[in-house]
């Protein structure tokens, strides 16, 4: 692979390194075989070349044997496949979702496949080959259904994010892509407890979103915003409440977020 020019002029095509190099104890001697040697340059040059890289090789009389070379025992394991893998990628690249430790594990889960755009939207099924008419947002129907145009962009998503910044009493969430929309509740300055309790809610909205656009396809129940709201404030609470650091907060407190 490396000489090809020198493997055309080669008369045996199934000779071995061995065949080529018979050892005198001081050192290699190179035995070529060609079928008509060459004066040309280029040749000539490849022929060093090939003298040079062969010149200290140690061949014995062991049996040939495979090497995983990734590993420098030479033997496979599942952790240098890994690494192998990921040696390429920039950690600084790759998106780690931080979990929220207080919501239910589906709401955690569907975002973090959100984020990675493995849920079925129209676009992502139109990508995944599954032909369906076009891929519209069943919600407004004035754009594709990206994960970004459905939990960002759309205009019933709009209206959750604005209501959910007023009842939190935090800036207008604002978001360019899912990444952002995922990391915001680090940006807001308040309480670390308050932090915390914006992250679930934005998860649990996006979950919810998702849930009442489902209804929507496929039961065709239509889509009530306040019905959604009124989802995310109560499930919310009832793991807020019951699962985080912040136990025993009551529904007073949550409805109007005040002390937090
Ligand atoms: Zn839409």
């Amino acid at each position: 692979m490396m000489f090809p020019e020198l493997f055309s002029l080669e008369s045996n095509k199934r000779c071995v390194v061995a065949d080529r190099i018979i050892n005198h104890g001081s050192g290699n001697i190179l035995c070529w075989n060609w079928r008509s040697p060459s004066s040309d340059p280029g040749f000539v040059s490849s022929l060093q070349q090939l003298s040079s890289l062969v010149a200290e090789v140690q061949v014995s009389d062991a049996e040939d044997r495979w090497i995983w070379s990734p590993d420098p025992a030479g033997s496979f394991s599942v952790k240098s496949v890994k690494w192998c893998l990921f040696a390429d990628v920039a950690p600084e690249n790759r998106f780690i979702m931080e979990w929220c430790k207080w919501v239910p594990a589906k709401v955690n889960i569907h975002s973090w496949r959100m984020e990675m755009g493995k849920i079925a939207t129209g676009v992502a099924l139109k990508n995944w080959n599954v032909q369906l008419g076009e891929p519209l947002c069943p919600l407004c129907g004035s754009d594709d259904e990206s994960v970004d145009h459905l939990f960002i962009a759309c205009q019933v998503a709009s209206v959750i994010w604005n209501s959910i910044s007023s009842w939190c009493k935090i800036p207008n969430i604002f978001a360019f892509s899912i990444k952002d929309l995922l990391g915001i509740y680090k940006e807001i300055r308040a309480s670390e407890s308050k932090k915390e309790a914006v992250q679930g809610i934005i998860l649990i909205a996006c979950w919810s979103l998702w849930r009442a656009r489902n209804n929507l396809v496929f039961s065709n129940i239509e889509i009530r915003i306040d019905r959604i709201l009124s989802k995310v404030k109560a499930l919310g609470f009832l793991s807020f409440s019951s699962r985080s650091r912040h136990k025993g907060i009551d529904w007073a407190a949550w409805s109007s977020f005040v002390n937090m």
